[in-house]
This record gives C-alpha cells, structure tokens and sequence, in this order.
C-alpha cells in the first residue's frame, strides 16, 4: 500500500512538473508521507531525523524558494536554535552527521581497548587467601573471576597500546585488534597474517550517513563537499544509502524523491 502511494507521487511529479509546492492540501499530505517515512527509518538517528523533517518540512510546506540561500535559511530557522550549538553552525554539524562513510565499530580516536593477547594464567580480580574468607564469599569471588571476560574469552585483558587493522574480504569493513605492551610480538604476528588480505580488501561499503539523498535530489556531492571540505570524495558505492550493499539484506526498494531546490543552485552561497 505505501509502495502505491509512492509509485502515484512519482508519476505526479513527472507529469506536472509546475506542482505547486506548499500552501494547498497537497504539501500536507506529502510532509505526513516523507515524516512517516523517516520517523519509520531505523537507519536514521535523531540528528538524522531532525535534519530529513526540516528539508521535508521546508520542500513541501513552504512556497517554491527564490534562491538557494532563501532555501537554506528556511532550513535553518525550520531546524531552530539549539543552546548547544551556540558555537558551532547547527546545519553544517547535521550535514556533516549525514556524510556518507564507514564508521568501524571500534575506531575512534582515544579509544583503547583491551589485550587480546592469549592468557596464561586464569584472571583473579585480587589475590585471596581461600582459607581466611567466609564460605559465601569465597564463593562469590570466585564466581565473579570465573565469569570476567578475561577468563570467559581467555585473553590477556590489560590495556591496548598497539593496534592491528584488519579488513573484510567482501565488504572492505574493518576493525582494530588490541595488544597490550607485553603482547607486541602477537601484534606483529598478527599484522603479518592479514597483510595480503588487508591489500586485497575493497574499499569499505559505507554504513553511516547517506540519508538525505535518500529522499531529496540535489547535486550531493557538491553539497556534501560543501559543508565538510572541499576535498571529500564521495564513496565507491555512491552517496545514496539505498544503494549500499549490506551482506545478507534486501535491497532497499527505490522511492519517490523531492527535488531540494529547482535549478542548479544547491549551495546556500552559490
Ligand atoms: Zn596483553
């Protein structure tokens, strides 16, 4: 039933091309489809969502814009003010969010994990004298060692100093193993193991962002590029994460898209 709806709002736009945007019953209806599109998307945070229903909002409620740069401010004041964004430009911020990238699980900056270097000798959370403690915490203590992860996954479990990259064959994805200072030598041994398959590796089917292209049609690369930096290149697979490949899932089925701003002119300063 909602692909029906869709397929109709495509064939409207294509046959009118003059559809008069906002002030009548039709913008309405079109904001309720795209707000429960997006409220319905399990991709889309809540940064992601207040960004999709401002440019919804300002696409079919508001009159056709002038200019990109009265576009852009309909977007802004539809996104409002935010206190924690005092110092910072709140529709860059969510436009960046939107970026289209790989986010590896355990990948960002000052993250330190765990060894996972082998383990000699089973994890004790402090040293006991068995005979000097009640039975019922004996017990207990030795339930908590016995179910610390250091012990359920045999590993070392002191803090990581290097790194190793590792990449997945088919998705280019990648994580990081973690050695403790003790355990370099099985970071480079390790290091060494997925060297060839590291080399192998695609570039990473991106997994974050994406969301607006989505459901609006602009050029998106020259606006990504402009509210993060000029040199960002868009990913191997397109910006679009409709078309993102995910190992094991459907593709999502293509839907309507609303045009952001008629013409050419994307860019709030172009
Ligand atoms: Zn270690």
């Amino acid at each position: 039933m909602g692909a029906a709806l869709h397929l109709a709002h495509v064939e409207q736009a294509a046959t009118d091309p003059k559809r008069k945007r906002g002030g009548g019953g039709g913008g309405g209806r079109d904001f309720a489809e795209y707000a429960n599109r997006i409220y319905q998307d399990q991709r889309a945070d809540a940064k992601s969502r207040q960004l999709l229903l401002a440019l919804a909002y300002v696409v079919t409620m508001q009159s056709e814009p002038a200019s990109a740069k009265e576009f852009w401010r309909s977007v802004r004041t539809a996104l409002g003010r935010d206190e924690r964004y005092r110092f910072t430009d709140p529709l860059r911020e969510l436009i960046e969010h939107d970026r289209p990238r790989y986010v590896a699980p355990n990948g960002r900056a000052g993250d330190y994990e765990p060894c996972i270097g082998p383990r000699l000798r089973p994890f004790k959370e402090r040293p006991y004298k068995a005979e000097q403690m009640s039975l019922p915490a004996r017990v207990a203590q030795q339930k908590r060692d016995a179910e610390d992860f250091r012990n359920t996954e045999n590993i070392c479990g002191a803090p990581g100093k290097h790194r190793v990259l590792e990449k997945q064959p088919g998705t280019g994805w990648y994580h990081w193993h973690w050695f403790c200072a003790r355990h370099s030598d099985h970071a480079r041994r390790v290091a060494e193991q997925v060297k060839a398959q590291n080399e192998a590796a695609p570039d990473p089917i991106p997994n974050a962002g994406g969301l607006m292209p989505c459901y609006f049609d602009a050029d998106w690369v020259r606006l990504y590029r402009h509210y993060t930096w000029d040199s960002w290149e868009p990913p191997v697979y397109g910006v679009r994460a409709d078309d993102w490949p995910v190992p094991g899932k459907e593709p999502v089925p293509q839907r309507a898209r609303l045009r952001l701003i008629a013409g050419n002119g994307d860019l709030e300063d172009a």
